[in-house]
């Protein structure tokens, strides 16, 4: 059993369902009270890192711990939205976008960046070189090649020392895409491997295809790779038709063979990707290939901010990359990529801390934790309550308050089926001003024409017509009691409409 796996063992790592990892905020001392090192704890990421996650995970000043527990290093994370995810069709981002987002990556604490492909040309060498110019000693470039003469000169020549090699290693594209042998492929890796190495180069090997090729040929490949000199095996899941349980099977097997670092770079064409690369990890996986957004070729790679998200608050392991950060990295992708955030992504689309339902409702208004995964203040984002058709009357009661106005029980379930119906024929939520007026119609039909309702069709001539404007929240939550006139709607008098105003 190789080292690494040993190491794995002792934390742990057979176990796919034992925690044994260094929880959030949770501090190792050796016992002459000095951080442990990586290397001490068993594993290591990379040969020349001084910062990682780890190091972000175990701040000064807590107490010695004669026996510390076993501990698992949460995992590096490799991000490869410049190179992956620009190969998403119809992405390519300017130099200046690229530095951009290199910058953003750095100080949102990212520890790796797969910047980019150079044999692409001489642009793209020299963003390469300026994004080298700026980087930060903390977090490592990776330039991206295949085993190919020309690729290796093109990485060999710029200031980037770790390059990921990369190579088929499935029978499928080695006889129908390479029209080679597995042969041919073990001494590619032993000769590109030397040669980087030569030239100065740390290597990565990245395995094509992984997830299809056969396990004892993948493990045939790692072995190779580190005789030769690699420090990493990237096992890529190039078509994401992994699940976690084989993803968890292959990465265990491939953990107890071979000391090399192990990627996983998952795809998620199954919509799996993120799953399994927390598998992965599980089963001895050290790194993380991630792109922000997902963006990537076909239904894009595992997304950063999931996989941030899903070890902190399903894990508890920081893997160095705040919360707070993700938005913001969110939506510069979303910006220079041209891609919109779907309204509905996990962890940082719009609507993902939006509440209608009415039994929901009336939970978080008693308890947040009632219906909260995590703390959305964690993003900087906070709950918001939105009136619907699954409102009940107590939440429309509490929206209504929340515009200066105080309902009875009985007021508030005559708005229920206004409130639905509107959001029926609008696909959206009422915003303030329309709360308003469907009160206005709820309260004109109850003094003068009960028996005949108004629906939105008869309210659409005096209901705010075109697209919501950028400055009215749909939400009611930051609306307040005498909002400023002209925000959206004139501010309601107290005591408009009959209704009580609130104290
Ligand atoms: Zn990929």
């Amino acid at each position: 059993m190789s080292s690494k796996a040993e190491a794995w063992e002792q934390g742990g790592g057979s176990d796919p369902y034992l925690s044994c990892v260094t929880p959030v905020g949770e501090v190792l001392k050796a016992t002459n009270g000095e951080k442990m090192s990586g290397n001490e704890q068993g594993l290591s990421h990379g040969r020349s890192h001084a910062c990682g996650p780890l190091d972000g995970m175990l701040p000064a000043g807590n107490k010695i711990m004669a026996h510390p527990p076993k501990v698992r290093m949460a995992p590096r994370l490799v991000d490869t939205t410049l190179r992956d995810g620009e190969q998403a069709p119809g992405v390519a981002f300017s130099r200046e976008e690229k530095l951009r987002l290199v910058q953003a990556l750095i100080a949102a604490g990212v520890p790796e960046i797969e910047a980019g492909i150079p044999v692409m040309g001489k642009t793209e060498r020299q963003t390469l070189r300026a994004m080298a110019a700026t980087a930060d000693p903390c977090c490592r470039l990776i330039s991206w090649g295949r085993m190919h003469p020309a690729d290796l000169a093109a990485i060999q020549a710029l200031p980037i020392r770790f390059a990921n090699l990369s190579v088929p290693v499935s029978d499928l594209q080695i006889e129908k895409k390479l029209q080679r042998s597995r042969g041919w492929v073990l001494e590619t890796v032993r000769r590109f491997v030397r040669e980087a190495i030569d030239l100065g180069l740390e290597v990565a090997v990245g395995g094509e295809d992984s997830s299809r090729a056969d396990l004892d040929f993948v493990l045939r490949v790692a072995e190779t790779a580190q005789a030769a000199g690699a420090s990493r095996y990237r096992f890529a899941d190039t078509l994401g038709i992994l699940d976690p349980f084989s993803t968890f099977r292959s990465i265990r097997k491939l953990r107890r063979a071979v000391d090399l670092d192990l990627e996983i770079h998952a795809h998620d064409d199954l919509g799996m990707a993120t799953a399994n690369s927390l598998a992965a990890y599980r089963a001895g996986a050290t790194h993380i290939s991630v792109t922000v957004n997902g963006l990537g070729e076909r239904a894009g790679n595992a997304p950063l901010e999931e996989v941030v998200a899903a070890l902190r608050y399903g894990s508890q392991i920081d893997c160095g990359v705040p919360s707070a950060s993700l938005p913001p990295l969110s939506a510069l992708v979303a910006q220079i990529s041209g891609r919109p955030i779907p309204q509905a992504k996990s962890i940082v689309g719009s609507t993902v801390f939006t509440h209608e339902s009415g039994i929901h409702v009336d939970g978080l208004l008693k308890d947040p934790r009632n219906y909260q995964a995590f703390d959305p203040k964690e993003l900087g984002r906070s709950h918001e309550l939105v009136l619907g058709k699954h409102s009940g009357p107590r939440a429309i009661q509490w929206g209504y308050q929340r515009l200066g106005i105080d309902l009875s029980l009985s007021e508030a379930e005559a708005l229920r089926q206004p409130i639905a119906d509107f959001v029926t024929e609008w696909k959206r939520s009422p915003q303030r001003s329309e709360l308003l007026q469907l009160l206005s119609a709820a309260t004109t039909r109850t003094a003068c024409t009960p028996s005949v309702g108004e629906g939105p069709r008869e309210m659409q001539a005096r209901r705010p017509s075109g697209p919501r404007p950028a400055s009215c929240p749909a939400s009611i939550e930051p609306v307040q009691a005498g909002a400023p006139a002209g925000s959206c709607a004139a501010p309601l008098a107290r005591g408009a409409f009959s209704h009580r105003s609130p104290n």
